[in-house]
């Protein structure tokens, strides 16, 4: 006997339905390419998605063709989300931040058919096309533009194209588990590999993720997604908020402090989401512009650790709540929310922050463990360390075009991080296995000594590094940026107290900036490159 249900597959198409038929007169903002704000409500997107999706189908594309971007947040970027999908097509967002050849790989391995790119990547777009076998139809995100058509062989423009196709295209109804859209891990050891993600693990992920303890956007908020569209699909942003019909603004390409804070302040921003390193520059520009973002109630912070010191910072100078939350490409990305529990409220500020600072508890959908090196099973205490790994209904089975399952025996996908979780369940990154220092046996938190070092009023940015040592075998070296005058002895005795002696930093070395990779992370791979033999030279 089955229920006696409707039974309706779960699409992307069915969350721009919703936002045209409920909030279509919801504003979208977009900062455009070519400088210009444009105003455009989710009705508006949801017509344009169509046009484009009925376009893409009269190119004869197949079924499941990949078609990627090149682009900022803005908001033919969002109809592209929309319009791919909804088609049957696979949303493939590329990183314009990687190394070209690495764009050139990804390209190829995702046989990518279509490429949409906007006008700030034409020349990279020029100057690679005869290595993008894979791409028929070039597309720029724009009008007509002669300079750029001399520039590349039968380029089409995304506003001529949506000009001349129809408005009442019906989406298919597809299987829910088909691919829906493509995300390509960093790469940072071995080749990127792809997540292709379905429709139904998507509406999932938009479900689950924005429960009242999850990321909560509603149709009161009007949301800033800073991390980019690119990037993890913005972290399901822009499918969650076509979902409850929130406003969104979307930044386009000025993501510096200052342009953040007139964006915030002009268009009355409640809830932004980025990565740690946006809301230290966003703290800058607060202080040099004396905005205090009024309308800014929360901030997202996740893709790296928060610097504990942050969150005192935003809630006394600006009312503004700090939500630490984790997540991974191979989760969709959300795996955490950091939100206390009715029993931690009426806890002292300080054992709340303490609380905070870790990346917080698993939203429905999601399953944590943490294991030993032979796979058993450790103790949620909070402090057993072991291997997280995660298992749920926005995560990954298999790589992209790989034959072999990107899971343990039984089930589960191993994240690469180090973790405890507590009896409560609240989960804290201790750190990547890979970038973890052990030092004579015993590990040290990376994590942790970088917390404690942004914590020195003279220090703006800090990575820790496991260095070889001769006699402990890895021994931790810092690497940081200076905002004021502090010397290498007193950064080190800053430690004293806030660590057991042993974990206290051998050297610090000051830099003028911290090498980032193309997602804005520190890449420690390049650090250990640099940095890794400085105390066996000393010897
Ligand atoms: P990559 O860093 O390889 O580009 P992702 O962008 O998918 O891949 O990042 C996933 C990883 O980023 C996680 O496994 C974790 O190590 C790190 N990460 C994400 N969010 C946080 C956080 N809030 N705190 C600490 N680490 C985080």
């Amino acid at each position: 006997m089955t229920g006696k249900m409707m039974d309706q597959p779960l699409l992307i198409s069915s969350l721009i339905d919703h936002a045209e038929r409920w909030h279509g007169e919801t504003e979208i903002v977009s900062m455009d390419t070519d400088g210009t704000t444009r105003v455009t409500n989710w009705a508006e997107v949801a017509k344009r998605s169509r046009r484009l999706a009925s376009c893409l189908t009269s190119l004869g594309l197949p079924f499941e063709a990949r078609c990627a971007t090149l682009a900022w947040n803005n908001r033919r970027h969002l109809e592209i989300y929309f319009g791919v999908s909804g088609a049957g097509f696979v949303c493939h967002t590329l990183n314009p931040r990687l190394h070209p050849e690495q764009l050139v790989y990804i390209v190829k391995d995702a046989q990518d058919q279509v490429l949409f790119f906007d006008h700030t990547f034409l020349p990279l777009v020029a100057k690679l096309q005869g290595q993008l076998n894979s791409v028929q139809h070039f597309v720029l995100m724009g009008a007509y533009d002669k300079e750029a058509a001399a520039q590349i062989d039968g380029l089409k423009f995304y506003d001529n194209l949506l000009g001349q196709s129809k408005s009442d295209f019906e989406w298919p109804q597809l299987d829910e588990r088909s691919p829906s859209s493509l995300c390509y891990t960093s790469g940072t050891t071995g080749h990127p590999k792809g997540t292709l993600y379905t429709h139904r693990s998507t509406v999932l992920h938009s479900l689950g993720g924005n429960q009242p303890d999850g990321l909560a956007l509603s149709a009161k908020d009007t949301v800033l997604p800073v991390v980019p569209m690119f990037h993890v699909n913005a972290w399901g942003v822009p499918y969650i908020a076509a979902s409850v019909g929130s406003k969104l603004v979307l930044p386009g390409p000025g993501l510096d402090g200052e342009s953040l804070v007139r964006l915030i302040d002009e268009h009355h921003v409640t809830i932004a989401l980025g990565v740690p390193t946006i809301w230290m520059n966003l703290l800058e520009a607060l202080k040099t512009t004396g905005s205090k973002s009024k309308s800014l109630t929360r901030t997202v912070v996740g893709g790296s650790a928060l610097p504990p010191s942050m969150i005192p910072t935003f809630r006394d100078n600006y009312g503004v709540e700090l939500i630490h939350a984790w997540g991974m490409t191979e989760m969709s990305p959300l795996g955490t929310i950091n939100q206390l529990l009715q029993k931690h409220q009426n806890l002292p500020k300080k054992e709340q922050e303490e609380l905070r600072i870790g990346q917080g508890r698993p939203t429905f959908g999601v399953n944590l463990r943490i294991v030993d090196e032979n796979g058993d099973v450790l103790p949620n205490d909070g402090h057993t360390w072991g291997d997280l790994q995660v298992k749920g209904l926005w995560v990954i089975d298999t790589y992209m075009g790989l034959e072999e399952t990107a899971l343990t025996q039984d089930g589960w996908f191993d994240t690469g991080d180090v973790a405890t979780i507590s009896s409560d369940g609240y989960l804290v990154i201790r750190d990547r296995s890979k970038d973890i220092i052990k030092s004579g046996g015993e590990w040290i938190s990376t994590v942790e000594l970088e917390n404690i070092a942004i914590g020195h009023p003279s220090i703006a940015n800090a990575a820790a590094i496991a260095a070889q040592h001769e006699k402990w075998g890895e021994r931790p070296v810092l690497i940081a940026v200076k905002s004021s005058d502090v010397s290498e002895s007193d950064l080190i005795a800053f430690y004293d107290g806030k660590v057991a002696s042993w974990q206290v930093p051998d050297r610090v070395v000051f830099v003028d900036a911290l090498p980032l990779g193309a997602t804005g992370k520190v890449t420690k791979i390049q650090l250990r490159e640099m940095f890794g033999g400085i105390l066996e030279e000393k010897n």
